[in-house]
């Protein structure tokens, strides 16, 4: 009989001692690169985010990167409304464009999200079963295409506030960074706030020693090994776009509801006639709605370039008085004062460069801010023309966006001459736009580990 015993001890001892003799190395999960892709459906408009990072580095921060962005043509998806396949249909230039970006072999491993914001947002309080069909709609369209999709859905407030902040302090590397001696390290740095100016609403997020009074405003994010405990809120109604509307809708009201209506924040050479619908259409406006009116009866502004008026009627859309709680910011919201550094985006990007531009005033403190826009709102629409044609459509109501912008700063937020300086106005970091949807992405495909992950040694054979 064979002494199997033995023998097999023997076979035993020979492979551990092989195993221990081989070499270790990193994991190296694949070779090449690694691929994602968001859809932003924002109210204005949707753009569709292709991200890439290397697919044996997926833990670091400042990683992935942004490959390339297309812009679908037409507006958000909730305009789509009560157009069967439209809002899918629109998406598919886009999407046919990532196709081509991305390796064929990849396509299948590939991400795909889609989050809609305050546009859908809106539409789902007014129309759900509508809201809910763009959505299906969307996502069976994305279907149809050979990547991983992971679904369509309305983001809330506070998730794209604190979207926004993850994808803000990912591109600084505030939360990890690869030291010098080939290891990962926490910087020890304070994050930076992060300041949202969409079409329909605007966030503001920040870390906050404070207590935060209201539990709807606090998240608590657990990032590389570190707690971040953020303030975050959303503002509804408080887009750009939506203001626009307010503002009109406000004006029209405080004029008796009159067909003729003077703009004091429309350049005194411009007027514009519109239908009452495209005032208010809105759930932003239905205060401010008269009880029967004719959705299609037309009505004209005529600017008046009013500076004081404009500003008069633009802090009417905000509510500066009762607070619930210790300080607000407005409309009853808390907000623990404003601390650190912070980054806007969105259209504070744009206002802000546009004022620059047109102005020639660099606007790095409220003082500045309030002498740009003052400047810009005493011009005409002729000379706004000249110094900025390739603006045309957004020159009537830069005046307004600019008193938005400065209201909702330096009265609303409450920053001040310490602290308005600390913000830095951005559209990209790198080569990578700033938005929420690079944090959304890192968030829901698991690229930002809770803890700080030690390079894996594992055998090679
Ligand atoms: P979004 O980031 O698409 O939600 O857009 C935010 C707001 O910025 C919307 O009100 C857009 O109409 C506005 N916007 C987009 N592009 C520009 C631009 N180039 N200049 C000024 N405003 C813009």
């Amino acid at each position: 009989a064979l002494p199997i015993i033995p023998i097999a001890l023997l076979l035993f001892g020979l492979v551990g001692i092989l195993l221990l003799t081989i070499p270790t190395q990193d994991v190296r999960d694949a070779p090449g690169f690694m691929y994602g892709i968001v859809l932003d459906a924002g109210s204005s408009h949707t753009s569709l985010y292709i991200y890439k990072w290397p697919a044996d580095k997926q833990n670091g921060t400042g990683v992935v990167t942004e490959l390339n962005e297309c812009q679908v043509k037409g507006d958000g998806i909730s305009s789509y409304m009560g157009q069967n396949g439209a809002a899918g249909r629109s998406l598919e230039a886009c999407l046919d464009q990532a196709v081509k970006d991305i390796p064929k072999e990849r396509h299948q491993y590939t991400p795909v999200y889609l989050g809609a914001t305050a546009g859908m947002r809106l539409l789902n309080i007014s129309n759900p079963e509508q809201s809910a069909q763009i959505l299906e709609e969307v996502g069976q369209k994305i279907k149809s295409y050979p990547f991983n999709y992971r679904g369509a859905t309305i983001l809330s407030g506070q998730e794209e506030g604190a979207y926004g902040w993850v994808t803000v302090n990912y591109l600084l590397e505030n939360f990890i960074k690869y030291g010098f001696v080939g290891r990962w390290l926490s910087p020890g740095r304070s994050t930076v706030g992060a300041l949202d100016f969409g079409g329909a609403s605007t966030q503001i997020t920040f870390v906050s020693k404070e207590t935060v009074e209201d539990i709807q405003d606090m998240m608590k994010l657990r990032l590389y090994g570190h707690e971040y405990f953020l303030y975050t809120h959303s503002f509804l109604c408080y887009g750009q776009d939506q203001l626009l509307k307010r503002l009109l809708a406000h004006i029209v009201k405080s004029q008796g509801y009159s067909q003729a209506v003077t703009h004091p924040c429309f350049p005194a050479d411009h007027s514009k006639t519109l239908k009452m619908d495209n005032i208010f259409n809105s759930p932003c406006t239905v205060k401010d709605k008269p009880e029967t009116y004719n959705p299609q009866s037309s009505l004209t502004l005529q600017g008046s370039g009013h500076y004081e008026h404009c500003i008069g009627n633009v802090t009417e859309l905000f509510s500066f008085n009762s607070c619930p709680f210790s300080r607000c910011s407005f409309d009853k919201v808390f907000q623990p004062n404003i601390t650190g550094s912070f980054m806007a985006f969105s259209a504070f990007f744009y206002i802000h460069s546009i004022l620059q531009q047109i102005t020639g005033v660099t606007v790095s403190t409220p003082q500045k801010l309030e002498e740009a826009t003052k400047k810009l709102c005493s011009m005409k629409h002729s000379q706004l023309m000249t110094l900025a044609p390739n603006k045309k459509t957004r020159l009537p109501n830069l005046c307004a966006c600019s008193v938005f912008i400065k209201t909702l700063m330096l009265k609303g937020y409450g920053f001040d001459d310490a602290s308005f300086p600390r913000i830095s106005f951005q559209k990209k970091a790198g080569d990578t736009s700033v938005g929420w949807a690079l944090g959304y992405m890192l968030t829901l495909s698991n690229l930002l580990p809770a803890e700080i992950v030690e390079v894996r040694k594992t055998l090679t054979i």
